[in-house]
């Protein structure tokens, strides 16, 4: 069985990424082509199959290859079953978890390559370029950053001097994401707080984690003044490393939520942390 692996990430558009990425995989003439599963691959790639007419699949966390057939592994079910399948089709362009890629190659023995992707737009339109879709601003939810940074409510609690300090635990939080490049997410009761909104302009409800919100998949994650309860802690499960900063040793994370807890105030240890980081 022939298996290519082609490593994709940075940015594209759909419709210069939809004919690169058909080009690529018919190019390729592999029986597998194994992709990483980032926002931009996700974007185009099932009609990139289409077109090169493959089979494709999403959202695989194995493969296992015997002779001439291959079995995928995905969650279904809202993550509750893990279902193995396979297919006769060829080419089968398989999408893993983002997360998983390096490994999966690894166990089958591929080196990801880099493929060219310079074909010219397949379009009747012009571009001129491209903008953001958050209006005004940078977004703070990145699916392909390598880390998921979460701030809780306590960040507008008041504080041990019985105050609050919501424009340093803004500066403390909005200094950390552009160092680190991490993405930012949210406990539920930060964002339904009205105060926050009004502190926190660089956070929504898009940013929420957990059973009423999103379940990122980052390679690691840093919970800051989040209690860690058990709906919030759910959005976690694809969250490899795990960590929190919480005055509280008695809080959800150190109920085996997490790797590492730092009994600590986050104020403290965010601005030691950004000015570190310089
Ligand atoms: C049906 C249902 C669905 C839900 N869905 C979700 C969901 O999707 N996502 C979600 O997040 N929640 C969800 N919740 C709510 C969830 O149960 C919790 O209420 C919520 O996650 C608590 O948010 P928090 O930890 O930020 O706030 P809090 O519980 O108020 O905790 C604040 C924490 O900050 C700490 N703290 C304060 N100051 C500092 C400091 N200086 N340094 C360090 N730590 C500090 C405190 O010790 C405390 O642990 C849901 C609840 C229900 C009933």
């Amino acid at each position: 069985m022939t298996i290519r692996a082609f490593s994709i990430d940075g940015d594209g558009t759909h419709s210069q990424d939809v004919p690169a990425f058909a080009a690529a995989i018919k190019e390729a003439a592999a029986d597998l082509v194994l992709v990483p599963g980032n926002s931009r691959v996700r974007r185009s790639m099932a009609a990139a199959a289409l077109r090169a007419g493959a089979a494709v699949d999403t959202g695989i966390v194995d493969v296992a290859v015997e002779g001439d057939m291959a079995t995928v592994r995905r969650w279904v079910y809202r993550q509750r079953i893990l279902a193995a399948f396979s297919r006769v089709a060829r080419p089968w362009v398989v999408v893993t978890d983002p997360a998983l890629f390096d490994e999966i190659c690894a166990k089958l023995g591929v080196k990801p390559e880099t493929p060219k992707l310079d074909l010219a737009a397949d379009t009747h339109s012009w571009m001129n370029g491209r903008q953001s879709a958050v209006a005004g601003g940078e977004s703070t939810i990145r699916p392909d950053a390598k880390m998921l940074f979460v701030a809780g409510a306590g960040w507008t609690k008041k504080q041990a001097d019985g105050a609050l300090h919501l424009g340093e635990a803004a500066a403390a939080i909005t200094g950390f994401l552009a160092r680190s490049g991490a993405s930012l997410g949210s406990s539920k009761s930060l964002v339904d707080m009205p105060e926050a909104a009004e502190a926190f302009k660089f956070m929504s409800h898009m940013n929420q984690i957990g059973q009423t919100g999103s379940t990122p998949r980052h390679a690691k994650g840093l919970a800051t003044c989040c209690h860690g309860e058990e709906p919030h802690v759910v959005g976690w499960r694809f969250i490899g490393e795990r960590r929190a900063v919480n005055l509280d040793a008695n809080c959800g994370w150190a109920q085996g939520k997490a790797d590492v807890l730092y009994v600590a105030d986050a104020f403290a240890v965010m601005a030691k942390v950004n000015e570190l980081l310089g």
